[in-house]
């Protein structure tokens, strides 16, 4: 099983910094022997940070930095200075990158926006000087807070994948062939050896250097949606794209049950999916003369706009990318 060269999913230590420890001292000059308390604060300890960077498209740079120590807080000092702070760590990931706690396994962030920061595990505050302990009745406290403790948690990043379409068909309807041949410039995913079941992303370039990104997903089994295989690994990269483009082969012997057993799968794992917007394209048309394309319209679903295209003979494929882009920017 190729499953250790999934990027999509790392486990982590994280541990934040230690709060700084409040200081517990005295003013002293000459001629003046029992000043007040100048005792300054701690420094928070570092937090780890994500940060949403749109330039990134896979987990594989954290692949080998498991253990993530971030820095402890400086004590506080005389005269009421406060310690320095830990230094955070920022670690940049994908949109889609989703933080669950393998502890409890529960969900505690999720990165959406270029340049986004949220924190992971936060760092410890720093412990209060003395000088805050003083009052009326204690003009000379002794006390002062200890720095907070650092965090340490196991944490899990899963990359959900935020592209714009999502390739949806049993294998060999031609979903590979159709993002090589619309695919301007591919990310750089495409630089990997990574096995064909990882989804395969294209930026597709439009009219006037506009640009959508369109994920291919390995093929949807059958009895994908219950978890068999590794169907829902890969029906969870389809969560997130905002509209669904269907691809059944032209010589399949029925188009419209074939598009409703894909309806079902997707139904299975979320129902969801089915609120998004959807088009179907019937593939390798290039087999089947104009005539026979008009003889089998009328069989078509009839609730999803459907389109001929050939791949490998560049038909309908600009008319395909300016009804993606319609249902898109609708
Ligand atoms: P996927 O499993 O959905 O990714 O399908 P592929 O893109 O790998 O294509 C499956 C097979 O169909 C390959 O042998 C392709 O060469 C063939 N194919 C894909 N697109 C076309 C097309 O437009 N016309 C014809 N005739 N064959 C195609
Ligand atoms: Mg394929």
């Amino acid at each position: 099983m190729a499953s250790n060269n999934f990027i999509d999913y790392v486990k982590i230590n994280c541990r934040s910094g230690k709060g700084g420890a409040g200081s517990h001292h005295f003013f002293r000059a000459k001629g003046l022997p029992n000043g007040g308390p100048d005792g300054g604060d701690g420094g928070r300890g570092g937090h780890i940070i994500l940060e949403g960077n749109e330039q990134l498209w896979t987990l594989l740079h954290l692949q080998y930095k498991k253990h993530l120590f971030a820095q402890d807080g400086e004590g506080g000092g005389e005269n009421l200075r406060s310690g320095k702070q830990g230094e955070d760590i920022v670690i940049q990931v994908p949109l889609g990158t989703v933080a669950k706690s393998v502890e409890t396994g529960e969900q505690k962030l999720e990165i959406t926006e270029h340049g986004q920061r949220l924190i992971l595990v936060p760092g410890g505050r720093g412990g209060l000087g003395n000088d805050h302990f003083k009052s009326a009745t204690n003009q000379t406290p002794q006390y002062a807070q200890p720095g907070e403790d650092a965090i340490e948690e196991q944490v899990i990043l899963e990359l959900k994948l935020l592209a714009d379409v999502g390739l949806v068909g049993f294998p060999n309807a031609g979903k590979s062939t159709l993002l090589s041949v619309v695919s301007a410039a591919k990310p750089k995913i495409a630089d990997y050896a990574f096995t064909t079941l990882v989804p395969n992303l294209g930026v597709v370039a439009y009219r006037d250097y506009k640009s959508f990104v369109m994920a291919d997903i390995p093929g949807i089994i059958e009895g994908a949606a219950e978890g068999r295989g590794l169907g829902t690994r890969f029906l969870r990269h389809i969560e997130r794209n905002s509209m669904l483009l269907f691809m059944i082969s032209c010589d399949s012997k029925d188009i419209a049950a074939e598009y409703q057993i894909l309806l079902g799968e997707l139904e299975q794992f979320n129902p969801e999916l089915l609120d998004k917007k959807r088009l179907l394209a019937i593939t390798k048309a290039d087999m089947i003369d104009e005539e026979l394309e008009s003889e089998m319209r009328p069989a078509l679903p009839p609730d999803v706009p459907a389109i001929f295209i050939s791949s490998l003979a560049n038909k309908g494929i600009t008319q395909l990318k300016d009804m993606i882009w319609g249902a898109l920017h609708e």
